[in-house]
């Protein structure tokens, strides 16, 4: 009998409803070939449960996210919530559902499609494919933090004055359980991993490369490198693809996967995965947000989500085959010139096509 998962689906807002429609032709088309059935439970989130429920997200939804095997998002937000009291703006259902879930582990992968790499703002730039393994659930977002009035004095003899401080925390625990995804990620890959840090000037770094150096001695075929995180950025720049992947704390990661996903140039090509413990449900999204400007209009790009779709398979449900199916298929679509408006440029061979015209070619594409 085919294995039936249980996968929760909150479309969210602008062209968040959009893309999930056509991931989810995807994922129906990868069960048939492949031999799985899911039970999709339509959820709200976002500014869509503001004006249903008055909260961007209820318990109940966290709570039916709790019991599924994975949970798929569009995107939430946009310019009819902007003026909202800050404590239920549509994002805050992304922080509970990190926090609801326990999901500690954030993985970007920024993958260059060659025949995209035009809009990449690096010259000649080729063959890129990093995964970002960013600690999300630590660190100095999550540390002790407050303000004071000090009556010091500085050694030029300004006084402080007020005074504002945030602190990193990081123990050996939050630190193995994220190296370990970063190790077990890179042995499906190219069995490299990169740590990015500042060891000579925190602590908190000092134990992330001990515990590095530790846990690398059970993955004797990875090579690794440390990269403090200035000179991180720079090699980003100058030699991207010779990173395989790249595991970092909250702050470092936040800041480089964006840098990363600009360097690939198409923001509707990315997808990602937040990561609990072994077991739990994960959350997967595309890395863009809901595109208020082209909502409605059929142009939304939904290849980010449907490689979204890709990483729930592998990640949460472990069937690697369809996902690799999925993401053969999209390199394939874009490869034969299919293009939505954001990765069309007019060369000879695009074809500018719609949503569901890009998730049909997708679609046509995966095979067994
Ligand atoms: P955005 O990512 O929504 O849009 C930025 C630009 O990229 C726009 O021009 C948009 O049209 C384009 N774009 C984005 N995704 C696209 C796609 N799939 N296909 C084609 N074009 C695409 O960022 P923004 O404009 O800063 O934010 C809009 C709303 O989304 C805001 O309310 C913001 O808070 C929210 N947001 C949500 C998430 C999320 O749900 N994870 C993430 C970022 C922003």
């Amino acid at each position: 009998m085919a294995e039936r998962y249980k996968i929760a689906v909150i479309p969210g807002d602008g062209i968040g409803p959009e893309i999930i429609e056509e991931a989810l032709r995807v994922l129906d088309k990868a069960g048939d070939l492949y031999g799985f059935e899911v039970d999709t439970q339509m959820l709200l989130a976002g500014g869509a449960s503001i004006d249903k429920n008055g909260v961007p997200l209820t318990p109940g939804t966290l709570e039916i996210c709790k019991a599924s095997d994975a949970v798929l998002l569009g995107a939430v937000g946009g310019p009819q919530w902007d003026n909202v009291d800050p404590s239920i703006r549509p994002e805050k259902a992304l922080l509970g559902l990190r926090s609801g879930l326990g999901l500690y582990a954030n993985l970007r992968p920024a993958k260059l499609f060659d025949e995209l790499s035009h809009a990449s703002p690096i010259k000649d730039i080729k063959d890129t494919d990093i995964l970002f393994v960013r600690e999300l659930t630590g660190g100095i977002y999550f540390g002790k933090s407050g303000e004071y009035d000090s009556s010091e004095v500085l050694s030029d003899g300004q006084p402080e004055g007020h005074v504002a401080f945030d602190t990193e925390t990081y123990s050996e625990g939050e630190i193995k359980r994220i190296l370990k995804i970063a190790f077990d990620a890179a042995m499906g890959r190219c069995r490299k991993v990169t740590l990015v840090d500042k060891a000579n000037v925190l602590t908190t770094s000092r134990l992330w490369r001990k515990l590095f150096f530790e846990m690398s001695k059970e993955y004797p075929e990875v090579v690794i490198e440390c990269l403090y995180v200035d000179n991180c950025s720079m090699q980003l720049i100058s030699r991207p693809h010779e990173f395989d992947v790249i595991v970092t704390s909250n702050m470092f990661g936040d800041i480089l996967s964006d840098e990363a996903g600009m360097i690939t140039g198409s923001v509707g090509m990315l997808p990602s995965a937040s990561l609990g413990a072994p077991g739990t449900p994960g959350l997967f999204e595309p890395i863009h947000g809901s595109a208020p400007d082209i909502a409605g209009t059929g142009k939304a790009n939904p290849c980010a989500t449907i490689l979204s779709v890709a990483m729930l398979l592998r990640y949460s449900l472990g069937l690697t085959e369809a996902a690799d199916a999925i993401e053969k298929a999209v390199v394939d679509a874009v490869t034969s010139g299919y293009r939505t408006a954001d990765i069309y440029i007019g060369k000879e061979g695009e074809m500018l096509v719609r949503s569901s015209q890009m998730a049909d070619a997708i679609i046509s594409g995966i095979t067994r």
